[in-house]
């Protein structure tokens, strides 16, 4: 409570970690690998890098700790710099992918796994590093997954390397298994107990319950912060608006600061969720605040029970993000979260009958359940020439590991015996998945490399489109505008130009309805592949001029396996699935008063259905060039004549051409 007053030695020194870190740099020191588990908020991401770098093990390499989440890395790195006294990007660091704020003095370096992992790609050693720290390794990311098994075969051959673990209480002693049986140091917690109340009848509107229940709490119960646990940002921030709305409408209620935490969240606002605030706050939160982000206060905690999920469909071949049904081992750890500052309750919105017999009892991990081309094609790329015999905690499922190959033998990353291709080790080299690192590589070929470097960057960030609800009309206006027809992707092109020979104002976004902070990060982004191609790849920068079909057609030569065919009017089929998807309102296609005969697109979003994101116009000999699926749909199996098949399929499709 008077924690604002508080100098950072006092914080530091009143950390549950605190307490145990001789014990803990002991066990670390007699071990080359320790798994680490604690309460969140005991300390293990601020400290246990701190209290290593005290110990003397920056002498001779860096710390590395690696991050589930972007916003993690970031802020965690900056709170650290700030404990240590230092300039952000000096001692202490951070890198996430497109963006390395880490500098030649950098001791402690935060970072996502997968910035860790494409590290591996060109230092297999890891020499840079005397120790790397694991964190939020229960979180089990797919990245998570394959940095284990990289790691413990490193840890074989460099000795002296370090490796920490560190995980909340599930999966703790599988880890330790999975490293030879490492010893596991738990760090002693103080929790308060947590009452839990189930709700006792399902609810229909997760948001709607969750906003009611707050408005409860905040007019009956004593004094606390709450906590809700959301899917995502949209459910965040209706469910923040309407708390300030029903609040409004109550007469003579006490203040209360509404506060929303997620991903995208710009960095100053998430960093208000950490202030002392003189009313009671309400932090409404994604999955973020389980356990990565700690907000002390909380008393109260409100569990929608849900929370969104990368699934991947083996069968179309496709990663959606679902809203889905947490785990029992979630749901504990949100109420958890309750139980920190003293005793607390926990508001279930869901039954107990929910919570016993329709809960996992700890959540699947990403690897079974995603696509898996770009760690394929990493791992291909490092050696792992079988995939059976890569040392997973919990292996893929066989059909997504095939169906990876499938798609990566397409695109032309893998070769018949489904070894790396040469094309395959050019497409590693970048950043991007696999199809945009395709576009960018095939663009050499196309002579348009300066185009479509520009068309992925503006694909890795968020929306330039800014679509405020109350000036829907002008701002779609000002977005067609920039309409190029037959092509988001040329839309987003000619965006990017204008925004350029403009001067790249502010001004210019505030009167076009672009977001600003995505052009500047379009132009990072870009300028970073810009280095990979002229420096790694050797490419030089060609411009197709006015000549923009060639890019349409470079397009499509990433993207067919995407590729869909009209139905009606904004209506189309996956030539290659034959599900059906939409044009989305706000394509450049939509309202050409026709929609052209074949389509490829980027991603598929779920709203009220399956829309397409992205579309580019092609024409279908484009198609029938591109791609063997049009005659034969195959996953490449064992057996020789599967490979023999998929090769004539090859040459079909080259002697049609021809
Ligand atoms: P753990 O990793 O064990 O969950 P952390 O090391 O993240 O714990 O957090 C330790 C303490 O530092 C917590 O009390 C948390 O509230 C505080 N803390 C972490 N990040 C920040 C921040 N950006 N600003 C203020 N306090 C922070
Ligand atoms: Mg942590």
């Amino acid at each position: 409570p008077a924690g604002a007053t508080r100098s950072i030695r006092e914080q530091r020194e009143s950390l549950p970690a605190f307490a145990c870190r001789d014990e803990l740099l002991r066990i670390i020191a007699e071990n080359q690998v320790v798994v680490i588990v604690g309460e969140t908020g005991s300390g293990k991401t601020t400290q246990l890098a701190q209290y290593m770098h005290e110990a003397g093990y920056t002498r001779d390499g860096m710390i590395g700790c690696t991050q589930p989440r972007r916003v993690a890395a970031m802020s965690v790195a900056k709170r650290v710099a700030e404990e240590m006294g230092v300039v952000l990007g000096e001692e202490v660091g951070y890198s996430i992918r497109f963006e390395d704020c880490t500098s030649r003095q950098t001791r402690l370096k935060y970072m996502t796994e997968g910035v860790l992992l494409r590290e591996t790609l060109t230092h297999r050693d890891l020499a840079q590093y005397s120790a790397i720290i694991m964190d939020e390794a229960h979180e089990r990311t797919v990245n998570t997954d394959v940095l284990l098994g990289l790691l413990k075969r490193l840890a074989a051959t460099r000795r002296d390397l370090k490796l920490i673990v560190t995980s909340a209480t599930m999966n703790a002693q599988r880890f330790a298994e999975f490293f030879g049986n490492a010893p596991v140091y738990t760090i002693p917690g103080r929790t308060f107990p947590v009452d839990v109340m189930f709700s006792k009848s399902a609810c229909e509107d997760y948001v709607d319950s969750a906003v009611r229940q707050v408005l409860t709490i905040h007019l009956s119960q004593p004094e606390g912060d709450i906590l809700v646990f959301m899917t995502g940002q949209e459910d965040v921030e209706v469910c923040c608006e309407a708390i300030r709305e029903r609040l409004a409408a109550v007469d003579g209620a006490k203040p209360l600061a509404v506060l929303p935490i997620y991903s995208q969240l710009p960095a100053d606002l998430q960093a208000r969720i950490f202030d002392r605030s003189p009313t009671r706050k309400v932090v409404v939160a994604t999955n973020i605040a389980e356990t990565s982000l700690t907000v002390d206060g909380v008393r109260y905690v409100v569990d929608s029970g849900y929370y969104k999920l990368k699934v991947y469909n083996p069968r179309i071949g496709m990663d959606s993000l679902q809203v889905t049904p947490i785990s029992q081992a979630n749901a504990n750890q949100r109420s958890g979260r309750a139980g920190r500052t003293g005793p607390g309750v926990a508001y279930r919105l869901y039954t107990e009958h929910a919570f016993k017999h329709e809960m996992y009892q700890s959540p699947i991990p990403e690897i079974q359940r995603t696509n898996l081309a770009y760690v394929v094609m990493l791992l291909k790329s490092i050696g792992v020439a079988d995939l059976l015999d890569f040392d997973f905690l919990d292996p893929p499922p066989l059909d997504t590991i095939k169906t990876s190959m499938y798609q990566l033998w397409t695109l032309g990353s893998l070769d018949n015996s489904g070894g790396i291709a040469p094309l395959g080790r050019r497409m590693v080299e970048l950043p991007l998945d696999p199809a945009p690192a395709k576009m960018l590589v095939a663009a050499h070929g196309l002579g348009c490399t300066a185009e479509v470097v520009t068309i992925v960057s503006m694909l890795a960030v968020p929306s330039v489109f800014y679509r405020p609800k109350e000036r829907l009309d002008e701002s779609d206006a000002a977005r067609e505008k920039f309409f190029v027809p037959e092509s988001d992707h040329l839309t987003l092109l000619n965006v990017y130009n204008q925004w350029v020979s403009n001067g790249c104002r502010d001004a210019w976004c505030t009167r076009h309805f672009v977001h600003s902070k995505s052009m500047r990060k379009a132009r990072e982004v870009r300028e970073q592949l810009v280095d990979i191609l002229q420096g790694t790849l050797k490419v030089e920068l060609q411009s197709a001029g006015a000549n923009w079909d060639v890019i349409s057609r470079c397009v499509c030569s990433a993207y067919f396996h995407q590729a869909a065919r009209t139905k009606s009017l904004g209506e189309y089929t996956n030539m290659r699935t034959g599900m059906v998807c939409h044009l989305h309102p706000t394509s450049a296609l939509y309202g050409m008063g026709f929609t052209p005969d074949y389509i490829v697109y980027h991603e598929l979003v779920y709203t009220s259905k399956e829309y397409m994101q992205c579309v580019t116009a092609v024409d279908p000999r484009w198609l029938a060039e591109m791609g063997p699926m049009f005659f034969s749909i195959r996953e490449p199996g064992a057996t020789k004549k599967r490979h023999t098949d998929m090769h004539m399929a090859r040459m079909a499709a080259e002697f049609q051409q021809a």
